[in-house]
C-alpha cells in the first residue's frame, strides 16, 4: 500500500513538472517573438555597418555602432 501512495504521489508530481515546464515554455516562446520583432537591423551612420538595434548606439535618431562613432558622428553635423 504505502509503495502504491508513493508511485501515485510521483506521478502526480511528475505531471505537475510537465504542466509547469509546459506553460513555461509557452511563455518563453512568445517572448521571444516579441524580441524578434523589435531587434531590427541598423546602420552605423559613419561605417556604414549593419547592427542589431539592440546593440547600436542611438543619437537624436541616428545609428551608430560603437562610442567611437557616435563621437565622430556627432563631429560632422
Ligand atoms: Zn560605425
Amino acid at each position: 500500500m504505502g509503495i502504491r501512495l508513493l508511485l501515485i504521489i510521483l506521478a502526480l508530481w511528475a505531471l505537475y513538472i510537465i504542466v509547469r515546464r509546459y506553460l513555461s515554455r509557452s511563455i518563453d516562446s512568445g517572448n521571444r517573438q516579441e524580441n524578434n520583432t523589435t531587434d531590427n537591423m541598423v546602420q552605423c551612420k559613419v561605417c556604414n555597418t549593419y547592427l542589431p538595434e539592440s546593440e547600436a548606439l542611438i543619437k537624436e535618431g541616428d545609428f551608430f555602432c560603437s562610442e567611437a562613432h557616435l563621437i565622430a558622428g556627432n563631429d560632422e553635423s
